[in-house]
């Protein structure tokens, strides 16, 4: 099968295929797979993986086999891949992830992908489960709260429109806060000046921390001590109300999607993501089926 290995800043291979080890494994032939910062961190270095690592993680499918205790699970369902793996660490960094034709995945890692959701937008739901952290209690931001989302492009406006379903409507997005906000969500990573977010938040204000990125941020310190922000992390929400997001909004979604490209052009893809987060660049294969 094709896949695309980590080596080099990525190269596409033809592998063996995978086959089912355990009882409750599933083989998914991959529909749709997204690119997302995490694999660019993956193929630059940044993140470092082995080079005959299969990279990608949000992915949907549709299952080929499964084994004899994958009883929950048919050939022919249609799924999303949940890349948190435990253990074992996380899909297309820790294990062979999901730019390939096929994977080999335990039941257990898998979620029903509603008929009226297709592939590509289907890979939203790893993404708005990320997101959805922020709606977390112990995130604890009142509903009531004037919020700041940090950034620009497709994960800012993804990550406004998690917190008007979430039931904020206090919400702006933007690099350049012009005034006063109860809580900021930081969606920009490095490329981020924080002295701005930090003159944005009000005393005792929250700043929220939300993009995975993995080199570190400068922080005013003292502008943080003296206007007594709370800083705070969010990782991952509800996969099954991220499920339940991608179905009622995937129209709003496929607005924030470029689905046209195939695993052959994974250099341009790959450089287009580089270029732009407006729009996510998803890989379409296995069409024929
Ligand atoms: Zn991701």
């Amino acid at each position: 099968m094709r896949a695309i290995l980590a080596e080099n800043g990525g190269i596409l291979r033809d592998v063996n295929s995978p086959t089912i080890q355990s009882s409750d494994d599933v083989l998914v032939a991959i529909k749709a797979a997204a690119v997302c910062r995490t694999d660019l961190y993956a193929l630059d270095g940044t993140i470092p993986v082995p080079s005959q690592r299969i990279i990608g993680h949000e992915a949907t499918g549709r299952i080929t086999a499964v084994g004899t205790e994958a009883k929950q699970w048919r050939p022919g369902d249609r799924v999303a891949l949940n890349p948190y793996l435990g253990d074992a660490g996380f899909l297309g960094l820790e294990a062979d992830g999901a730019f390939a034709d096929e994977i080999v995945i335990a039941a257990s890692q898998l979620l029903k992908l509603p008929d009226e959701v297709s592939y590509p937008i289907g890979t939203f739901i790893e993404p708005v489960a990320a997101g959805m952290a922020i709606l977390d209690e112990n995130i604890g931001i009142p509903r009531a709260d004037s919020i700041l989302v940090y950034g620009d492009g497709r994960i800012a406006a993804l990550t406004g429109a998690l917190l008007r379903d979430g039931g904020y409507s206090d919400v702006e997005i933007s690099l350049n806060p012009n005034r006063s906000v109860d809580a900021v969500i930081e969606t920009a990573g490095v490329s981020g000046d924080y002295s701005a977010v930090i003159k944005a938040l009000r005393p005792g204000g929250k700043l929220v921390l939300k993009s995975r990125d993995p080199a570190e941020i400068e922080l005013p310190l003292l502008d943080l001590v003296k206007k007594e922000i709370r800083v705070v992390g969010a990782y991952l929400g509800n996969f099954a109300k991220a499920v339940e997001f991608v179905h009622r909004h995937a129209n709003y979604l496929s607005s924030l999607v470029d689905m046209s490209w195939r695993i052959e052009n994974f250099q341009q893809a790959f450089r287009a993501a580089r270029e732009s987060e407006d729009k996510k660049v998803v890989f379409r294969l296995n069409d024929d089926f």
